[in-house]
């Protein structure tokens, strides 16, 4: 049962409430007697038997496969470590012993990795007629996919010598993305804003989301134009840092051989860029959904104007929604059963008896939520669970995620066991989604419906539309910089308030400040990652239809894929092809029925002006 009253220390939470992290070592001195085993020498090659190995990787089959065994054996081990590593720091950040642990397993890492950091260049160099062979070999055969995958970077591969420049060069290029995140998380400040009662408020990253979902309009109109303000002082600055990081893209794309900044960042998973095209040109098409239910918001608001700093304020009456944990794994439990009998055993009790969750908060554990484990380990979920929706949902994800991980790893070797990001969230938001399809079904109050509802749309709204949104921005600056157009901030603020028009619609006020919001996104400095929560929510939702018309068969068989299959096969191989639009659409779609679902659930037509709705507030 979830504590009362103020936040225990950790050794008040009862046992069953915190995950079984001694399933992975029975205690911290278990941990340093295997930290010892596998640390290596304390010498300048710590581990002799891979490093022995350099400079022979030509030399046969059987050498190659003794090293990747030496290799795996290592990482394997050295991932674990660190697994119970970090899992006990989170518990409670400031206890020194498991602090301690923790720094020292993580630069024994770093250590791994720069002495192996050998052996992929090496690899690389060999001639293509070996690499045939050695492919074809049978002392190589359990390692054909993990070698392929390295492989296939030969044709963007340069010279021993060039690759040696590029690194260095790396060093250098690296600055632009350390400059952007020390001016915004350290020296960028904002001043205090106002409430309407004139009332002063710490302005920061991350209270301002907080104060958009407030219902007091100054507030949020002071918090938008501050914090928005606040990058519009340093837009020059911003401007060249983005320019800076586009060009790096460019560089290294040219550097490499590829045709663009896309194919460039899409190529590590195989990620054709068509499916990047196609979900920019589907959205497109179908923004007048998008642009209903804004025009929904604004009516049930009831403002003249719907402005940028209304989007996000919930106008569905807050119903009383409160879930203690243990209900909460049971309907999350119940909601997999389309998936089967072995995978709704196995959730419901590693989430209720095996202790894969850590519950509930305590003094210094780390918050937010996340899954997490190692090779052949259970799924270790850390929560900090409120009985709130939000933790329901997040309980549901992180489950997805976890069931991912375990089919991975009963189902493949070590080598092959590692899924990528790209399909890391369908499994994740596949659970969320049959969540809300099982607490819609079992929930008959309306205002409740409609409350789940309006989150789920506001839940699509943030990670669909608007990633699809920024994955749009970043290819038009990519290819402003591919066509030698130089990035200035009349044109950048041109372009994101002209994609902001087109994706809000007519019922939106396209507020001015907006204009420079692609300032303070710190995923513009990764180079085409947002696009993936966009194809993952997607793919997911035309898989739960699979699911439930043809049953779960594939979809196991694409959990249980892990790394073996290339992110767009597997997905194939669940039965969605992220080629097509099909995918897409049927999310708008989607969205559109929920969006009309809500409508009819507050009693509104959206062709009536009735200032009466205002009700439903
Ligand atoms: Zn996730």
């Amino acid at each position: 049962m979830q504590q009362q009253g103020p936040v225990p220390e950790r050794i008040q939470v009862p046992e069953l409430d915190r995950w079984n992290v001694a399933a992975l070592y029975p205690s911290s001195e278990e941990w340093n007697k295997d930290f010892s085993k596998w640390k290596g020498k304390d010498e300048a090659v710590r581990w002799p038997h891979v490093a022995a190995f350099k400079g022979t990787l030509s030399k046969d089959a059987k050498t190659l496969a003794l090293l990747i065994k030496n290799y795996l054996e290592l990482d394997q081990h050295l991932g674990k470590l660190y697994t119970y590593a970090h899992l006990r720091h989170d518990e409670d950040v400031a206890q020194d012993a498991h602090k301690q642990a923790f720094i020292r397993i993580t630069q024994l890492l770093h250590a791994f990795r720069q002495e192996c950091s050998w052996i992929e260049p090496e690899l690389l160099q060999i001639s293509e007629e070996k690499i045939t062979q050695y492919l074809q070999s049978e002392e190589l055969r359990e390692y054909k996919t993990f070698l392929e995958k390295i492989i296939r970077f030969k044709p963007h591969t340069l010279s021993a010598s060039e690759e040696k420049l590029l690194a260095t060069a790396g060093l250098a290029l690296g600055s632009v993305h350390r400059a952007f995140g020390a001016f915004n998380n350290a020296d960028l400040k904002f001043p205090k804003i106002a409430d309407e009662a004139g009332t002063l408020h710490e302005l920061s990253h991350g209270t301002y989301s907080t104060y958009m979902r407030n219902k007091d309009r100054v507030l949020r109109k002071n918090a938008f134009q501050t914090m928005l303000g606040g990058f519009k002082n340093y837009e020059n600055t911003l401007c060249e840092l983005i320019n800076g990081q586009v060009q790096t893209h460019l560089f290294t794309a040219k550097a490499r051989n590829f045709s663009s900044c896309l194919e460039a960042a899409l190529f590590p998973h195989q990620i054709d860029v068509s499916v990047y095209h196609n979900l920019i040109a589907t959205v497109r098409k179908h923004l007048p959904m998008l642009h209903r239910y804004m025009a929904l918001r604004k009516q049930i608001l009831g403002y003249d104007e719907l402005h940028m700093y209304d989007l996000s304020i919930p106008f569905v009456s807050q119903v009383d929604f409160t879930m203690p944990y243990e209900e909460a794994a049971k309907v999350v439990s119940e909601s997999v059963v389309p998936l089967g009998e072995e995978y709704q055993k196995l959730l419901h009790k590693g989430l209720l008896e095996n202790r894969w969750v850590d519950r509930y908060e305590n003094l210094r554990k780390r918050s937010g939520a996340y899954s997490s484990g190692c090779y052949g380990s259970m799924p270790y979920i850390l929560m900090n669970y409120h009985n709130n929706f939000q933790d329901v949902t997040t309980l549901a994800h992180e489950a997805g995620h976890s069931m991912h991980s375990l089919f991975s790893w009963k189902n493949q070797p070590y080598q092959d066991a590692d899924y990528t990001i790209f399909v890391a969230e369908v499994a994740s938001t596949f659970n969320e989604e049959l969540l809300l399809t099982h607490l819609l079904k079992i929930t008959p109050e309306k205002e409740k419906k409609a409350y789940l509802i309006n989150q789920k749309i506001e839940d699509l709204r943030n990670t669909f539309f608007r990633q699809a949104m920024f994955a749009e921005f970043e290819l038009k600056i990519h290819t402003f910089a591919e066509q030698g157009i130089p990035l200035t901030p009349d044109l950048l603020r041109a372009e994101y308030l002209k994609l902001n028009r087109d994706y809000f619609g007519p019922a939106v006020t396209i507020d001015e400040e907006i204009g420079v919001e692609w300032a303070r996104i710190p995923h513009f400095y990764y180079g085409f990652y947002v696009y993936q929560y966009s194809t993952g929510i997607a793919a997911s939702y035309s898989l739960t239809k699979v699911v439930a018309q043809k049953g779960p068969e594939n979809y196991l068989k694409f959990l249980s894929s892990g790394g073996s299959l290339y992110p767009l096969a597997a997905l194939q191989l669940a039965g969605v092809d992220m080629h097509k639009p099909d995918a897409i659409e049927a999310l708008m779609h989607r969205f559109d029925e929920l969006t009309h679902e809500l409508k009819s659930l507050l009693g509104i037509s959206l062709e009536t002006t009735t200032p009466c709705v205002k009700a439903a507030l």
